[in-house]
């Protein structure tokens, strides 16, 4: 039997199937009999819960670095937020229920709460509110043993898993975890990927049995139960060479990305969210070649505070000293939407006030976020960018008000280094008129995805138009190699951070065209370097040549592939 869901952390495991099975509470009164008794077992509950969840904070600090042991720091968080005990304490005193309804009730609340937001983070943050309700009712009902224990390896199937339940997991067993609800960027999903767990979601587990054996391969989403003999030995060897390939990687994590040649090329990482830096770490990333700010503004209710900034922004250039993190400022609008921001709704959002257009029409947003920026510059390892500019005011008003911070930021007797200035170059005007931007500029990055999106006029959300979706095309080659071209003449790096500069076979187009700085997710980073290793610069120089006069993307395509199968 083949099942396809959504792979959250690649990986091949093979072992038989287990059905997982929270522990189950032992029922408990509704009403309190004492509600002295009743606050004094909820307030020494609540300790006992923060200090298991301190003793967790330090394994998982242990076992997956400290940005991803915040995840049960911020439950600890929730967990001491006074409005929560308040209203347990009311339901006690004034309810008279016992402590583990009220809390239960008290939690239910909350999470009804959270359940009518429309905003992805806000709406995975109820796995933790159920983690934290499942911790505080299995101490006051004496039943806090929470580990769970196997006797042979399996592959975990649950219809959910909490992150203290992940955490929990003992991996010496846990091969591989299937689960009906969850997405990519859910804890648990987190906590797999750094746990090292091939894990995949959105399948019905339902069909499928304990004890059976069955494949999950956690980069396609697929999952075999009962395979025949020749997939089995199939995945096997795919089994080996993945973890073959997984050694060598980390053979070469300290080599410069070179070609055969010797031409060398720097590849950095795009990241989001402080989770995002032990992975870049993990991969040797040159630098950070984009830092997206969107998640800071999207997590929260509210604009976040130029000190909440500010100290994201120093986390990740303290982690990248003695690189350069390029922090890109805010791409809000498009399909990212602030829902306490009441953008009004645009007909054609992506093109409409999105990105440094909402920025300008922002100014004072535009200013805390600036200023968030320039003050983190302490290693003078930050340079920025602003995205999505379309004509030459609009990077000169971005510079002004820059200008402006900067000046006002000196005035309050701040040190601050001026960083390094780029944009983006995402949109057609800018690619045909890159020349009259370039003055301005120390650098320049281009965003292959809004770029092929705006270049092509496909929406790159729609998938009736996905075939309009052509990085290959000779004519956006053509259009790329002019930016190129230009910006090397005038001595202005030039770095891609769009999917095209992880895309293998893609990014040896752009190495060939005289790109050096390519950035990507992490995880790519040292499998590319690994692959580049084998190639050859002036073979790539001349498959641009030949690209250039090509007239439809599946003769580019096809020319890559056959180069790229005659690599040993
Ligand atoms: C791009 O457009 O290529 C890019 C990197 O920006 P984003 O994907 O965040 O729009
Ligand atoms: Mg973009």
């Amino acid at each position: 039997m083949k099942l396809k869901g959504i792979g959250i952390s690649k990986g091949i495991a093979i072992a038989k199937l287990h059905h997982f099975k929270p522990k189950s509470l032992t029922s408990f009164k509704t009403y309190a009999t004492n509600q002295q008794e009743e606050v004094k077992r909820f307030e020494s509950a609540l300790k006992k819960g923060d200090a298991q969840l301190e003793k967790l904070v330090m394994q998982a600090k242990e076992r997956i670095g400290d940005e991803h042991a915040q995840i049960f720091s911020a439950q600890q968080m929730m967990l001491k937020d006074p409005e929560l005990s308040k209203n347990v304490l009311v339901k006690i005193n004034d309810f008279n229920l016992s402590a583990p309804y009220a809390f239960k009730q008290a939690m239910s609340e909350m999470i009804a709460q959270f359940e009518l937001s429309e905003n992805v983070y806000i709406l995975e943050r109820i796995s933790d509110l159920e983690d934290i309700t499942d911790r505080i009712l299995n101490i006051l009902l004496g039943q806090d043993d929470m580990r769970y224990t196997f006797d042979e390896p399996v592959i975990l199937l649950a219809i959910d898993l909490l992150p203290s339940e992940t955490m929990h997991l003992d991996t010496q067993y846990i091969q591989g975890i299937i689960t009906e609800k969850g997405s990519k960027t859910s804890h648990t999903a987190i906590l797999a990927r750094n746990l090292g767990i091939p894990a995949v979601t959105g399948l019905d587990i339902s069909s499928l049995e304990s004890g059976k054996v069955a494949i999950l391969d956690g980069g396609s989403g697929i999952v075999y139960a009962n395979p025949d003999e020749n997939t089995f030995i199939k995945y096997q060897e795919k089994q080996q060479k993945l973890l073959n390939l997984q050694s060598l990687y980390k053979e070469i994590k300290d080599d410069p990305a070179k070609t055969n040649d010797g031409h060398e090329v720097y590849l950095a990482a795009n990241i989001g969210v402080i989770s995002d830096l032990k992975e870049a770490l993990d991969a040797n990333a040159f630098g950070i070649g984009l830092l997206r700010t969107e998640n800071q503004y999207l997590e929260s209710d509210d604009f976040p505070t130029e000190d909440e900034l500010l100290n994201f922004y120093l986390k990740v250039s303290d982690t990248f000293k003695e690189k350069t993190v390029t922090i890109r400022t805010l791409d809000i609008g498009g399909d990212k939407n602030l829902s306490y921001l009441n953008m009004r709704k645009e007909t054609n959002p992506f093109l409409g006030n999105r990105a440094i257009r909402y920025s300008l029409s922002y100014p004072s947003l535009f200013k805390t976020q600036l200023r968030a920026i320039l003050k983190a510059n302490t290693h003078n390892n930050i340079q920025m960018m602003f995205p999505m500019i379309s004509t030459l005011k609009e990077l000169l008003d971005a510079k002004d008000i820059l200008n402006e911070t900067y000046e006002e930021i000196i005035k309050e007797g701040n040190q601050i280094s001026y960083p390094k200035i780029g944009m983006m170059v995402e949109v057609p005007s800018v690619a045909v008129g890159i020349e009259k931007f370039l003055p301005y500029l120390d650098f320049i990055s281009i965003g292959t995805n809004d770029l092929i999106q705006y270049f092509f006029a496909a929406d790159r959300m729609n998938e009736r138009v996905a075939h309009l979706y052509q990085p290959y095309n000779p004519i956006f080659l053509n259009t790329l190699k002019s930016i190129i071209d230009k910006a090397n003449k005038h001595g202005i790096i030039v770095s891609v951070c769009g999917e095209m500069a992880g895309h293998f076979a893609q990014s040896l187009l752009l190495i060939g065209m005289g790109v050096k700085h390519l950035s990507m997710h992490s995880n790519l980073i040292l499998e590319n370097k690994y692959l580049i290793s084998k190639t050859n610069y002036h073979d790539l120089q001349n498959i641009v040549e030949e690209a250039l006069v090509l007239d439809h993307y599946d003769e580019v395509e096809n020319l890559l592939n056959n180069y790229i199968k005659g690599l040993d």
